[in-house]
């Protein structure tokens, strides 16, 4: 059977684990091995001592079924402590797992994953996958296990890595067998690798995709967050400036908005049109208050900035309330409350589908195709070729610097009219 591997990558997000549960759970269906990756690839890089390579490729259950295919693992080893590096909770499973990034799963191994947040397999940075040493000694780590399939789940960078993964995938292998790491039989039997992207990102900035996994939890997130803000607000007649997460991509802050009926909102794609935005801004909210209302809510992205890319600060729109319409201002950034807890119902279906897609695409990859990441357009799940996703998304980035918004804009949607 073929060998498959998932990992999550970059920055957490809610929907991570589903994906991994529906790659898992449609990889044994299809009747492949399933290994997950723990710390992204970082994990990949480190790989398992060497006592455990040999035991691991014997572990095997193959089927859904009840039996654990990691000895001594007690169930919920997997729940997690974000951040810190070190997987595991106490116990047993710590030193099962200890030092071991690459371990083969079950059926069981993802039960109850769709609902968690955050990636319980783990993420992380990983300067050494940067360079060509690192991707090299991950390679060398797939062959050992035999993996000749990974699904990458994360945001553009952890894509782009994967995608370079591939593309040095036969000078790795040549080098590997060079140095004698790898047997001739090794470097014949697993002379492609075949990747598949899916997007997580709070941000849904991903180009030709309609949403990237973990977006619609994040904006329901701020939306909570605003709601509670929202009451204070009216109560005391008093304005709020809340920051949002977002670099080059204000969906968040343009969906909050419309879903909270704020008052006025900053995003990159959309910056003030005149250089006193100052002015603009207070005639509309000081309109507001004067038809009656109580609270005034201005939404900002952290990448906000206004027409010459000067950043826009919240505390600058704090003081400008209160200086000219002499509003009783604060700020409140809602930071990583944004990222994490239990993924939307819309999230865990996004991933679920998307997570199944990858399965296929994997085992329908041939070395003369581009990998492709899984999206969604018009509520369809669809594969498009991963770099030219990564590309355009870049490339957004890149518009807004030059001042072309529309351009950023039609990029990620090339269906924008302005
Ligand atoms: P987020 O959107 O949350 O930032 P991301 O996947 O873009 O997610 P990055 O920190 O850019 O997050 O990338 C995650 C990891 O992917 C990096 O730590 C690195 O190991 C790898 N990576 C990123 N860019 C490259 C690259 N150009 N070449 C090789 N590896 C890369």
């Amino acid at each position: 059977p073929k060998r498959l591997a998932v990992l999550t990558s970059g920055g957490d997000c809610s929907g991570m684990n589903a994906a991994v549960r529906a790659v898992v759970k449609m990889g044994i269906a299809r009747g492949c091995e399933v290994y997950v990756v723990r710390e992204g690839w970082e994990g990949l890089v480190r790989g398992n001592g060497p006592e455990h390579d040999v035991k691991e490729t014997q572990v095997h259950s193959g089927t859904p079924s009840t039996a654990d295919p990691i000895p001594n693992r007690r169930r919920g080893n997997f729940v997690a402590t974000y951040g810190e590096g070190e997987l595991l909770k106490e116990g047993e499973g710590e030193q099962t797992l200890k030092d071991r990034y690459i371990i083969r799963v079950g059926w069981d191994d993802v039960r109850g994953f769709a609902s968690l947040g955050g990636t319980l397999i783990g993420t992380a940075r990983c300067a050494a996958f940067r360079e060509v040493e690192g991707r090299r000694t991950a390679a060398l780590n797939l062959v050992k296990h035999g993996i000749d399939a990974l699904v990458v789940c994360g945001g553009d960078g952890s894509l782009t890595g994967a995608d370079r993964l591939r593309d040095e995938w036969p000078e790795h292998l040549a080098a590997l067998k060079e140095r004698g790491d790898i047997s001739a039989e090794q470097f014949e039997t697993h002379s492609h690798l075949n990747i598949v992207g899916l997007v997580g990102s709070i941000d849904n900035d991903m180009a030709g995709t309609d949403m990237t996994i973990g977006a619609t939890t994040a904006l329901h997130r701020i939306c909570e967050a605003i709601d509670s803000i929202s009451s204070t607000a009216s109560s005391h007649s008093r304005a709020f400036i809340v920051e949002v997460m977002g670099r080059n991509c204000g969906w968040l802050a343009l969906m909050a908005a419309i879903a909270t009926g704020a008052d006025y909102m900053f995003i990159p794609e959309r910056p003030p049109t005149s250089e006193d935005w100052q002015s603009s801004m207070c005639s509309v909210l000081d309109r507001h208050r004067k038809e009656g209302k109580r609270k005034t809510i201005v939404i900002i992205a952290e990448g906000a900035h206004d027409c010459n890319l000067k950043p826009i600060s919240p505390d600058e729109v704090k003081d400008v309330l209160t200086e000219r319409l002499g509003l009783d201002t604060r700020v409140t950034t809602l930071g990583h409350t944004q990222r994490g807890g239990a993924p939307a119902a819309y999230d865990r279906i996004l991933a679920t589908l998307q997570g199944a897609e990858a399965v296929e695409a994997v085992l329908e990859a041939t070395p003369d195709k581009p990998s492709p990441v899984i999206g969604i357009q018009e509520n369809k799940i669809m594969r498009q070729p991963l770099m030219e996703a990564v590309k355009k998304t870049q490339d957004v980035a890149k518009a807004i610097a030059e001042k072309d918004f529309n351009r950023a804009l039609s990029l990620r949607d090339p269906e924008f009219e302005d």
